[in-house]
C-alpha cells in the first residue's frame, strides 16, 4: 500500500527529517517540486538521501522571469543532466506577473515542454489567470504526460482536460473547496493524483501543511466516487506506474 503526494515543497518545510519520517510511517511517497536553482539542488540532495523522496525539477513561472536567457538555459541543462522524475513546477502565472510578460512566459514554458518530451517524463503545471492559454499551448504542442496541479480554471477547460486525457492533482484543500470536489466528480479516477502543495493549501486552512495530510485528498475522492479508500489508493498507484518511469 502506498499513498502519493505528487506535489510538495518539501525543501522549504520546517523539520524535514521529521516530515519524512512521518511520511515513511504512513507509506507516503513524496514528490518534491523544484521551483528555482536553490530548491532544485536541495531536492536532488533529499532524493539521494531518502528513498521515499522523488525529485521533480523546474522553475516557477515568476522565478523564471528573474533569470536572463543564459541563466535560464544553464538551469535547463542542469535539470536535464539530473534526470528528474517529472518537470515541476512550471507554467504561466498572470496573477503575480503582468500581462506584458506573457510572451516570455510562453516561450519558457515551451522549453520545459520540449524537455519533458525529450526525457519522456510528466510535466506538472502551474497556471494562474492563464488557464486558457496553457490548455491551448498544450493542445498545440501535443504532449500527453500532463498533470494539472491545483487547477482553478473554469469547467469548460476542465472538460477539455478530461477529453485530452491529461491528469489532475487534487490538493488537500479540497476538503472545503467545491471547485476541487466538482473536478473529482467529473474526472475519471484513472486520471487523478493527490497533492498537498505543502506548506500551502492545508486541508483546514492552517499553517504548514505536510505530506502526511495527503490522505485528506484520498478520502475526499473515496467519498465523492463512493468507493473504498483502499481502491482509491490502489488506482492512484496504478496511475503513477503507468505515467512515471521513476
Ligand atoms: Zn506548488
Amino acid at each position: 500500500m502506498v499513498f502519493i503526494d505528487i506535489h510538495s515543497h518539501l525543501d522549504i518545510l520546517p523539520n524535514i527529517p521529521k516530515v519524512i519520517q512521518d511520511a515513511v510511517k504512513a507509506n507516503i511517497l513524496i514528490f518534491g517540486a523544484g521551483i528555482d536553482k536553490k530548491s532544485n539542488r536541495k531536492l536532488i540532495e533529499l532524493a539521494s538521501k531518502y528513498k521515499q523522496v522523488k525529485s521533480c525539477l523546474g522553475i516557477y513561472p515568476t522565478d523564471s522571469l528573474k533569470l536572463s536567457d543564459k541563466e535560464f538555459k544553464e538551469e535547463l541543462e542542469f535539470i536535464k543532466k539530473n534526470k528528474p522524475c517529472a518537470i515541476s513546477e512550471v507554467g504561466i502565472d498572470l496573477k503575480e506577473s503582468p500581462e506584458t510578460t506573457l510572451e516570455k512566459q510562453k516561450k519558457r514554458f515551451l522549453e520545459f515542454l520540449k524537455l519533458a518530451k525529450e526525457l519522456n517524463i510528466p510535466i506538472i503545471i502551474h497556471s494562474r489567470k492563464a488557464e486558457k492559454q496553457i490548455v491551448e499551448l498544450l493542445e498545440e504542442f501535443n504532449y500527453d504526460k500532463v498533470i494539472m496541479h491545483c487547477f482553478s480554471g473554469n469547467f469548460k477547460l476542465v472538460k477539455k482536460i478530461i477529453e485530452n486525457k491529461w491528469y489532475f492533482s487534487i490538493p488537500t484543500n479540497v476538503k472545503h473547496s467545491e471547485h476541487f470536489q466538482k473536478i473529482i466528480e467529473l474526472a475519471p479516477i484513472t486520471h487523478l493524483f493527490c497533492e498537498t502543495d505543502s506548506p500551502f493549501l492545508h486541508p483546514d486552512k492552517k499553517r504548514n501543511n505536510v505530506p502526511l495530510n495527503v490522505i485528506e485528498s484520498y478520502k475526499k475522492i473515496a467519498e465523492i466516487k463512493k468507493i473504498p479508500l483502499k481502491k482509491v489508493e490502489s488506482q492512484i498507484e496504478k496511475n503513477y506506474k503507468s505515467l512515471f518511469n521513476c
